[in-house]
């Protein structure tokens, strides 16, 4: 302590205060007076020298307060020297370059800056210098150990009188809010997604929604923030739906699947929805994040996908792919229980008919009635099937009923299936209102039961249709079952489709004629039908063997040697005056006519015969006609370019229009026998055979009946108009020999 500390008089006043106490009463003499202020003087130093330690000690209190606050400050401290030497620096900058502090000393600022951002850190350094300036900058920094972080840069320039000037930088690290800035970023983009997204709290209230969510369910957010998402219920679903979705968020915070919700609009959509809980690190929920897109399109064009692959458009009922699936499955669940099922197949009688008088718009009326009448009357009241039973069409007039869940026994199964043939006989059989008409129609049932996978589904599916047939055989409006006996008709098919092959090399084919009268009841030619003579089943039916050839291809070499056999008997009778004018009639069948070389091998065989065409006619099915109008037409054509005639097979049965009638080159129309059949006791066929007749005449084209087997149907038929007939009445085919007695020859 080297100044004086100028005297005071209060110091003076307390130095002699402390002197009265110690001393007292106060001496007067000089000599005592001298020694008095000595010791004052002596007590007021004493006094000034502990102020002065207590002001010391309070200053270095002070400084130890300012260097821990400097160097364990939050923000690290830095001093530059005007060459951007560090000078200085605080704990926590030291911590923050990663290198300690005695080490930092005299070591380049810059060199903790990354080489990228080194030139804008020059820039920086130099405009504080400069401008004598603050600058705030942030900068990507690089720690000792090569590891990178984003730095807050306060930096001040200080220059103290003639001192160089030094920068003071304030340093934080903002690596961590840099990152969630980033996040938040990302963040408010992917909140401007082409998802809808809803963020709710904890009890479910919307706190917000972004731009997609009001495209998607038309409510704004000023709407939608403080409502809850019930708001959008659609209604499609039911409270353990929702129920699931609670626990699921409750018990892994997280949902997702389709949800239908329905737009502010009405309009109900199908979303995929997936909703995340916001959870605190305690793992209480703060808040709901839903995020969706629509799937309506998708659903729908789903939807519709199934609905044209497994429905029938008209009727709406399951069509053959779903029936398979489901009697696949009906077979599986069957050998599981050990139930018996059924499978009924299920024929309109008079389908054709309604189509070609009435149109198929009545027709198309026909089979939707039908296929109601199915679903209620199988089903209403009954104790046998079940809702689950599957009722589809097969397409034209067939359709399909699957029983499943019969009884055990055999025969008791059997019957509750007829009861319920009985009963789908009954409900069709009822008259129909057609568009304000009515109309009778009756179903023929063929019927096969099953079990477990005894048998496979297409044996399954030839068994019922078989049934059916014999149950159309068997005259209309029946119900038949398969039985064993026709399990071995089946078998006994294959092994006479083995057996055919061998039939035109082996000279097993026969081709007899059936004559063709006029009203006068001369005869005018004949058709020629064929037979099989099987050595060992005899005769067989062309019912039976042309449907086996059509399908094996056999029909090919068997319709040429038809023609052949034909061609030379047309060759025959053009030697005797009594047949040289007889036309013959030849059945071609579709697969035939439509073979490429068809024209070609009828001139063949027609120049190899030396058989006049005029004398030729070709009986063809509408329904071969109709597959290709067009191609047809053109064949038709080449061959009557020859001279031979055609004739419309089993006209009345098919999809007749006039339309396409009138640009087939037709000779003759043939009245399906069917109708003739029934002529003289159902009006329905009597009103469709006149008016064969009559559109014949109009067209131009004469009109013969087949299958005339008494005189009222001739009376009938020649009452109408018709000049040619056909049938058991004048005699059934015959071999050639029977039928040239039949002549008179
Ligand atoms: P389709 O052309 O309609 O032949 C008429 C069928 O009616 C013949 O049966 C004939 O015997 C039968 N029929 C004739 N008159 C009467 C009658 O008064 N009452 C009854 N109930 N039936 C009568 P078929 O000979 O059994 O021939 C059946 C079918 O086989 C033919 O029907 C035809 O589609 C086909 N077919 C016959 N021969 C040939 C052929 O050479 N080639 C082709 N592709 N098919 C043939
Ligand atoms: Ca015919
Ligand atoms: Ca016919």
């Amino acid at each position: 302590m080297s100044t004086k500390p100028p005297q005071s008089p209060p110091l003076r006043a307390a130095a002699e205060a402390r002197l009265a106490d110690a001393r007292t009463p106060a001496p007067i003499r000089p000599a005592e007076e001298l020694l008095h202020e000595l010791q004052v003087h002596q007590i007021e130093l004493e006094m000034q020298n502990e102020d002065l330690r207590r002001a010391q000690f309070a200053l270095e209190e002070s400084r130890d307060r300012y260097v821990d606050l400097y160097d364990f400050a939050p923000v690290g401290y830095l001093t530059l020297t005007d060459t951007g030497l560090i000078a200085e620096a605080n704990l926590t900058g030291a911590a923050l370059l990663g290198v300690d502090r005695v080490k930092l000393l005299h070591r380049h600022f810059s060199r903790f800056v990354t080489p990228e951002a080194s030139d804008y850190w020059h820039l920086q350094f130099m405009r504080v210098l400069l401008r004598d300036d603050r600058q705030i900058c942030e900068l990507a920094m690089r720690r000792a150990d090569g590891s990178r972080f984003h730095a807050h840069l306060d930096c001040l320039c200080r220059a103290a009188g003639d001192q160089l000037p030094r920068v003071r930088i304030a340093l934080t690290d903002i690596s961590a809010r840099r990152h969630a800035d980033e996040e938040l970023r990302i963040a408010a983009i992917a909140f401007e997604s082409q998802e809808g997204i809803m963020v709710s709290d904890s009890h479910g209230v919307i706190v917000r929604v972004n731009p997609a969510f009001t495209r998607l369910t038309g409510y704004s957010a000023f709407e939608a923030i403080g409502q809850t998402p019930a708001l959008l219920r659609s209604g499609r679903h039911d409270k353990p739906f929702y129920d699931r979705m609670w626990q699921a968020l409750r018990e892994n915070g997280y949902w997702q699947g389709e949800m239908w919700n329905k737009r502010k609009n009405g309009k109900v959509y199908a979303e995929w929805l997936t909703i995340s809980a916001v959870k605190t690190p305690e793992g209480e929920t703060t808040h709901y994040v839903g995020t969706f897109s629509e799937i309506t399109q998708n659903k729908e064009a789903q939807a519709e996908i199934h609905r044209l692959a497994y429905y029938d458009a008209l009727t709406h009922l399951p069509n053959r792919r779903l029936l398979l699936d489901r009697l696949g499955q009906a077979l599986a669940s069957s050998s599981r229980s050990g139930c018996h099922g059924a499978v009924l197949f299920i024929d309109l009688d008079n389908f054709k008919t309604l189509n070609d008088t009435r149109g198929h718009a009545v027709g198309d009326l026909l089979l939707g009635e039908v296929a109601q009448r199915l679903q209620s009357g199988v089903r209403e009241g009954d104790t046998i099937s079940r809702l689950g039973d599957t009722i589809s069409r097969l397409g034209g007039d067939e359709y399909v009923v699957v029983l499943e869940d019969l009884s055990l026994e055999a025969v008791e199964a059997a019957a509750q299936a007829r009861a319920v043939g009985e009963k789908v006989r009954a409900a069709l059989a009822r008259p129909y209102d057609l568009d304000g008409r009515e109309f009778h129609c009756t179903a023929s049932v063929g019927i096969t039961l099953f079990r477990g996978h005894e048998a496979t589904l297409d044996a399954l599916l030839k068994q019922a249709d078989l049934a059916l047939y014999q149950a159309k055989g068997a005259g209309r409006n029946c119900l038949c079952f398969f039985d064993p006996a026709m399990q071995s008709t089946l078998d006994e098919y294959s092994a006479l489709e083995a057996d055919l092959r061998l039939a035109v090399q082996r000279g097993q084919l026969q081709l007899y004629y059936q004559p063709q009268l006029d009203s006068a009841r001369r005869v005018i030619g004949a058709e020629a039908l064929l037979r099989w003579r099987h050595p060992q089943r005899g005769p067989i039916a062309p019912d039976v063997f042309i449907p086996l050839a059509e399908e094996s291809g056999l029909i090919l070499p068997i319709g040429r040697w038809v023609l052949e056999t034909a061609c030379a008997q047309i060759k025959a009778w053009s030697a005797h005056a009594a047949t040289h004018d007889l036309r013959l009639a030849v059945n071609v069948s579709a697969r035939q006519f439509r073979h490429a070389d068809f024209v070609a091998e009828v001139k063949e065989v027609l120049a190899a015969s030396g058989a006049d065409p005029s004398r030729l006619k070709i009986e063809l099915t509408e329904s071969l006609v109709i597959d290709n109008v067009a191609e047809t037409i053109a064949r038709m054509r080449a061959l009557k370019a020859l001279g031979i005639g055609f004739s419309m097979d089993d006209f009345g049965t098919g999809f007749s229009s006039l339309s396409y009638l009138k640009r087939l080159p037709l000779e003759q129309l043939k009245i399906d026998r069917s109708f003739v059949n029934d002529l003289a006791t159902d009006p329905n066929d009597a009103a469709i055979v006149q008016t064969i007749i009559t559109m014949g005449h109009t067209l131009g084209l004469d009109v013969i009946a087949e299958g005339v087997e008494t005189e009222a149907q001739l009376a009938r038929l020649d009452q109408y108009g018709c000049t040619a007939y056909q049938g058991f009445l004048f005699s059934r085919p015959l071999p050639i020999a029977e039928f040239e007695a039949f002549l008179g020859l």
